[in-house]
């Protein structure tokens, strides 16, 4: 009885803490200004089936993948044995499971073996590309210390927590054998089978110790587990799916125009202004975004969702030639930056300046918007349709714009547009000269 009251306190606290820390990351992407996702359901559907649950645009780089296939489907299905779990653990029966599933139980705990045993395999692997192997996109500057360090823990926790699984099995058949009381036979496991001699000269009680030792290190991991997966880019399992969902549908590379100033380009031109914003007569009026603020909820959303995976980096033109700029760092920082903007609001009841914004030193600087050529290759590439050129380009706007920090050579191509219509410094009267000379 007391092991269910310590099973159910224990369950009553983790869930606390989740739900603390679900809201606090949902009225930290609301920081960001509206997003109007536009219609198309169906669209936004089939992306997310085929993009966050189908992992499509991991499958441009097959072998991992197919690693990393492993370990989502593993970690998913060992962990539906966290329902025989629970209910075990509240009502303090064992193996509730076995007497309904019959011949069943056995194949279905194999399955879950399985996994568990191909979801070490592959975490050692991942910990040996990360640490051993130098793949160059585990190796920038922006992955050292915390998320150096977050992408080790988890991997390494998944290890300890499929290790609990496998050996309270393996402790479980050993009791089955020596006829313990409470320890009634399900049929064989394989993998835990092929481990279970270790435990042979162990007594029954010191078994029955060892098997509910894994179990609490196994219940209390997954509890732990959970409460972590906020505050680690492995957020990115649950965010995937509406960060996809609400992926844009326009076609790649467009720009979103700023309203006000294509109504000012129809208006030099003659031509009938639209309607397209209705403006707040006490928002303040800002060209681009200084801020997280200033973003959308959907850019946010996209920071919460980066997994730190780098594919982005590994093909931006600019990083590959050495330039400071990184798109995964663009993400993390804006995550960072929306943080530390909630823990303001967390301390202080409101946010109060602190004299710090996304746009700055701190975080994301002149020198890594400038490098930017908005080819598009980083959210081409993204596997969980994160855009970090929309954020890299409202910075921009507001660096030009507000600050006027555009280098000469952008403010004589500006100038150039404005005058002749394109970035040359030649009268668009002159345009087709090159027709006299044929
Ligand atoms: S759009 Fe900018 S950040 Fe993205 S890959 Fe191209 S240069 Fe790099
Ligand atoms: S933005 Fe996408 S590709 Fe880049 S690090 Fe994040 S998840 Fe990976």
């Amino acid at each position: 009885m007391l092991a269910q009251i310590i099973f159910a306190v224990c369950l009553g606290v983790a869930a606390f803490f989740i739900f603390k820390s679900i809201k606090r990351i949902y009225r930290n992407i609301n920081l960001g200004k509206a997003f109007d996702p536009k219609g198309n359901t169906s669209e936004r559907l089939k992306k997310m089936l085929l993009i966050a649950f189908g992992q499509k645009k991991m499958f441009d780089r097959p072998i991992p993948a197919l690693l990393h296939l492993f370990i989502y489907v593993g970690f998913m299905i060992v962990n539906i044995e966290m329902l025989e779990i629970a209910i075990d653990g509240l009502f303090g029966t064992h193996r509730v499971f076995a007497p309904i599933l019959g011949k069943a139980y056995p194949f279905v705990i194999n399955v879950f073996e399985f996994f568990a045993v191909a979801v070490i395999i592959v975490c050692i692997v991942f910990l040996i590309r990360r640490n051993i192997l130098k793949i160059s996109r585990f190796h920038k500057p922006e992955l050292t210390k915390w998320p150096l360090l977050d992408a080790n823990l988890i991997l390494t926790f998944e290890i300890v927590l499929m290790f609990a699984f496998l050996n309270m099995n393996a402790t479980d058949l050993t009791l089955q054998e020596k006829g313990s009381e409470h320890y009634f036979a399900t049929g064989n496991f394989f993998f835990s089978g092929l481990i279970k001699d270790l435990y042979n000269n162990a007594s029954v009680t010191g078994l029955i110790i060892a098997e509910r030792t894994y179990w609490w290190i196994h219940i209390i991991g997954v509890m732990i587990f959970a409460n972590y997966l906020p505050y680690s880019k492995h957020l990115h399992i649950l965010l995937a799916f509406p960060n996809t969902y609400f992926s844009n549908l326009d076609p790649a590379g467009k720009f979103k125009n700023m309203p006000i100033v294509t109504n000012e380009v129809k208006s030099m031109l003659g031509l009938p202004v639209e309607n397209t914003e209705a403006v707040d007569p006490n928002a303040p009026m800002r060209f681009g975004a200084k801020d997280v603020q200033d973003l959308t909820w959907k850019n946010l959303l996209d920071a919460y969702t980066c997994t730190e995976c780098g594919r982005c980096t590994s093909v931006c033109p600019a990083n590959l030639t050495g330039k400071k700029l990184s798109p995964r760092k663009i993400m993390m920082d804006t995550r960072d930056r929306a943080e530390e903007i909630g823990t303001i609001i967390d301390t202080k009841g409101k946010f109060e300046d602190d004299g710090k914004s996304l746009y700055s030193d701190t975080y994301i600087s002149k020198e890594e918007l400038l490098a930017c050529t908005s080819c598009n290759a980083c959210v081409d590439a993204c596997p969980v349709n994160i855009n970090p050129l929309e954020i890299i380009i409202d910075l921009r706007r507001y660096m030009i714009m507000e600050e006027s920090k555009a280098p000469n050579s952008w403010n004589a191509m500006f100038g150039n547009i404005e005058n002749n219509q394109a970035p040359w410094k030649f009268s668009s009267n002159d345009r087709l000269n090159w027709k006299e000379l044929l």
